[in-house]
């Protein structure tokens, strides 16, 4: 697809600093998280959206896949089934709603087709804004996932883009999570405090069986709980979050020095 220039810089701005420093904060945002693997976005970024939930706001899970594979002793069949319900568990915890996507485990599309499917979700929900994997990963579906999701912000604006429903220009930002996996050249941007939503946090990733443990050996509560402590230190909290933008959005524009 080859877009014009007007079309690159409507996207740029719409991420820039002094776009973003209008957001309407007071008003209700409507925030979807969008996975390559349910349990992805609950474990970097689940206090975060704990903390919205509980403020009022619509927070979104979209699950590309259920993440079935890797358990070692039940079939992709029958773990993508207690998948399910624990994502739909740990949605329950927070408040917060769950959309699965149609892709099997390892296997998610780096295609049209799936930048489409999330632009229509994305054009349903009318998020303000996003939540994405960062987007470099030693695992092929989180990178692809991420693609797919900045791609799909895009397809979901154009009018000129056939679909079902209407466009969506609406979303103020696109957040990257901190997720072990995602590691390389992700640098920590925006540090969201998260100390009061901590122990909710823990409450809804620990529906799922691979944070309780028996499924992996990689200590998922003990390192997302470590990292929330040390991005709290770094940003002046007890407990944050982080993400990282897009580097356009990392622009700031000023009349003179701060
Ligand atoms: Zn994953």
């Amino acid at each position: 697809m080859r877009l014009g220039w007007s079309v690159w810089l409507a996207v740029a701005s719409l991420a820039s600093a002094a776009v973003l420093a209008q957001a309407p904060d007071k008003a209700r945002k409507t925030i979807l998280a969008v996975g390559a693997h349910a349990g992805d976005m609950e474990v970097a970024a689940g206090a975060v959206l704990a903390k919205h939930a509980k403020a009022g706001d619509r927070v979104v899970f979209l699950h590309l896949t259920l993440g079935e594979g890797g358990n070692p002793t039940l079939s992709p069949a029958d773990y993508g089934a207690q998948k399910r319900r624990e994502a739909e568990a740990a949605a329950k915890v927070i408040g917060a709603e769950v959309v699965f996507g149609p892709y099997k485990d390892g296997e998610l599309p780096d295609t049209e087709e799936t930048r489409r499917f999330v632009a229509d979700v994305i054009r349903q929900l009318k998020p303000t804004h996003l939540i994405a994997h960062w987007k470099k990963s030693l695992h092929k579906d989180h990178s692809v996932a991420s693609a797919v999701a900045v791609d799909a912000v895009l397809l979901a604006s154009l009018a000129g883009v056939t679909s079902r429903y209407p466009p969506h220009r609406g979303l103020w930002r696109v957040l990257f999570t901190e997720n072990w996996e995602d590691r390389e050249e992700f640098s920590p941007y925006v540090y969201v405090e998260v100390t009061d939503a901590l122990d909710a946090w823990e409450k809804c990733v620990t529906q799922y069986q691979f944070i309780r443990g028996g499924v992996s050996s990689f200590p998922y509560l003990e390192y997302y709980k470590a990292l929330a402590r040390v991005r709290g230190a770094e940003g002046g909290f007890t407990f944050a979050e982080c993400f990282d933008v897009q580097p356009w959005g990392k622009k700031q524009a000023v009349r003179a020095l701060p």
